[in-house]
Order: C-alpha cells, then sequence, then structure tokens
C-alpha cells in the first residue's frame, strides 16, 4: 500500500513538473517571465553563413509553445513590421506558454529589397524544406529553422504578404492534412485568426522530408498550424500589419495563451484557388483590382509588347475572388499574373 501511495504520489508530482523552466532557440536562451533576444546561426557552407534573429518571450506560466515566422520573402513587409509589433506587445508575465517570433528569415532578401528568393543562391525560402545542412544558404537556413524553431514548438504561423508584384487582398491557407483531430485544431485557430477569406489547402506534401513549405514541415510533423496573407507591393500600411499581429493575438487567446477572447470569424468565404500565369514576356496592364468577384472568362488584364502593340488578353478560368493580380507591368514568362478564389461550400 506504502509503495502504491509513494507510486501515486510521484505521478502527481510529475504532472505539476514545469518541463520547460527554460527554453532555448539559437543564441536566445530564456528563464520563465522572460524576454530574450538572439540569433538562430546558419554556418558557412558552399557560400555564407548568417543570423537569423530570434526574440523568445517565456511566459510566467506553463503553455503552449507557438512559433511566428515572417519574411521568408523579405520585401513582405507587412507580415514582417507585424512580428516586429509583436516583439514589443507581448509581455511575458502575462503569458502562459512561449511565444517564438522570428520576424525576418530572409535577411539577404530584405536587405537588398529582393522578391521571391533569396539573392545568394536564388531558391525562394519557402520551398525547400525541411532544408538540407549541405545545401546552399536556402537549404541550411531551413535546415537551422525546422531544427530551432519547428521542433521546439507546438504551433506554427507562418506569415507573408503580397510581394513587391503582388496586389494581395488578405487570407489565410488552412492545410487538410487528413488527419482529422489536428486539422479541427488549425481550423479553430484559422478562425480565431479573424481573416475571412480562407484557402483550402489540399494538395500539401504529406511526406516530413519533403514537406517543401514551412508550414507544411509543422502540419507534417504532427504540429497544427497555418499560413496567413496580408499586405502588398511594397509600401506598408498600418491596418494590415495590425490584422496580422491583432491576429496573432487571437490564436493566443484561443490557445489559452493569454486571456483574450477570440470569437471566430463570422461568415467565412472558403475558396480553392486557380492561377494564371504568364506564357510569353511583356507588359501586364491589370484591368481588375484585388478582391474583385469576377465571372468565368472575365478579362483580368492584358499584355502588351514593349511598344504598346496587344499581344494577349487575361481572362479568368473560372468565376471567383481576385485574390491577387500582378501589380506591376514587368512580366517574364512563367509569373504568376493572378489569383482567383473559387467559392466553396463549408468544409465538413
Ligand atoms: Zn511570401
Amino acid at each position: 500500500m506504502k509503495q502504491i501511495i509513494c507510486a501515486l504520489a510521484s505521478v502527481v508530482f510529475a504532472a505539476q513538473v514545469d518541463t520547460r523552466q527554460t527554453f532555448t532557440v539559437g543564441t536566445a536562451k530564456a528563464s520563465r517571465g522572460q524576454k530574450v533576444y538572439g540569433a538562430i546561426k546558419v554556418p558557412a557552407g558552399s557560400d555564407a553563413g548568417y543570423d537569423i534573429p530570434v526574440a523568445l518571450v517565456h511566459g510566467a506560466r506553463p503553455g503552449p509553445v507557438l512559433a511566428v515566422v515572417a519574411g521568408s520573402h523579405g520585401s513582405e513587409y507587412a507580415s514582417i513590421m507585424a512580428v516586429e509589433d509583436l516583439i514589443a506587445r507581448v509581455n511575458p508575465a502575462e503569458l502562459s506558454g512561449t511565444l517564438v517570433l522570428v520576424p525576418i528569415v530572409n535577411i539577404a532578401s530584405f536587405e537588398k529589397i529582393t522578391p521571391h528568393v533569396n539573392p545568394v543562391d536564388n531558391k525562394s525560402m519557402n520551398r525547400f524544406y525541411p532544408g538540407n545542412a549541405r545545401g546552399t544558404q536556402t537549404d541550411r537556413a531551413s535546415f537551422a529553422v525546422t531544427k530551432e524553431v519547428v521542433e521546439k514548438c507546438d504551433h506554427l504561423i507562418d506569415l507573408h504578404g503580397g510581394d513587391l508584384d503582388e496586389n494581395l487582398r488578405p487570407y489565410s491557407y488552412w492545410t487538410v492534412t487528413g488527419n482529422q483531430r489536428q486539422d479541427e485544431i488549425s481550423r479553430g485557430m484559422v478562425l480565431a485568426f479573424g481573416l475571412d477569406h480562407i484557402i483550402i489547402s489540399r494538395d500539401r506534401p504529406k511526406d516530413p522530408n519533403a514537406s517543401r513549405f514551412l508550414e507544411n514541415t509543422a502540419s507534417t510533423r504532427g504540429k497544427p498550424s497555418f499560413t496567413a496573407e496580408a499586405g502588398r507591393s511594397g509600401p506598408v500600411d498600418p491596418n494590415e500589419v495590425k490584422t496580422l499581429a491583432d491576429g496573432v493575438m487571437r490564436v493566443m487567446g484561443h490557445l489559452k495563451m493569454t486571456r483574450q477572447a477570440a470569437a471566430p470569424v463570422r461568415s467565412p468565404v472558403w475558396v480553392e484557388v486557380v492561377s494564371v500565369s504568364a506564357d510569353r514576356d511583356g507588359m501586364f496592364h491589370p484591368a481588375v483590382d484585388r478582391d474583385s468577384h469576377v465571372a468565368k472568362g472575365a478579362k483580368l488584364g492584358s499584355v502588351t509588347d514593349y511598344l504598346n502593340r496587344p499581344l494577349q488578353d487575361i481572362v479568368s478560368p473560372e468565376a471567383g475572388i481576385v485574390m491577387f493580380v500582378r501589380a506591376l507591368p514587368s512580366l517574364k514568362k512563367g509569373d504568376t499574373i493572378a489569383s482567383v478564389g473559387v467559392v466553396q461550400s463549408t468544409p465538413k
């Protein structure tokens, strides 16, 4: 009997032990109730190494670990500024759990104002996950983020926006992994985030070793996660920064990391997207704005040559909502001209 009581006592004790008295990401090590700053080291390899800045807010009380990452595309500024805002805003004394904040993954893109890719190796920094310690800079950075951020978190939010050439309306992505329990949790997070247009992603890779995207690297490791986008084509709109930062705060409330109430968005619009790509070089002239509702076959814009001679009208392949449309005249074969969201019934 005495042995049983001892065993029970140790079980109860184990349940109360805080296994995360300290928390470490890269060079940042925080005790409970601390906010600390550091870097995730990307070692040099076939090209230069660099530091990815990280802020760590280790709450006064235990709870989930939420990672918020931005700047995989270093000229999607609203998403970067939203994480900057959160670094200042979240108070560890009021937090249950841990917030890992990575505002800029793609430092070279940010510094050189290069859209879509890391100019060091010309790779998108949201296509090479889970990364490779022996690859080029993007591969090694993706590997470091997988090890230091994805593997240490319970949930991840990847923030993006319209890049320099994208006139984008705000939306989230909800990934359907097929694991019903996980998908219900990520869906609750997306609805708490608050953007009312949600793209249903059914085609993400299922193999954790070929996860490709950052969010999918967390999702294929069983961590309910999602991606959200706001901001467009350069200048920072404070309202879109606020949209993203407030959305993260609502998800933290939803996950019981704070006391903030987080009612799910009313009347979400669920869409699946079809993209239109350029099949020739030229100059693009948009005929629609972001968020336009278009019929199938409606004109989205036109392409001319560099002497303003008409080459082609670009039409919508489906009836839907313009999620983004090319913001700039520059057009190379293969560029995305527009993304049209086709409205779906509420997913079961
Ligand atoms: Zn992006």
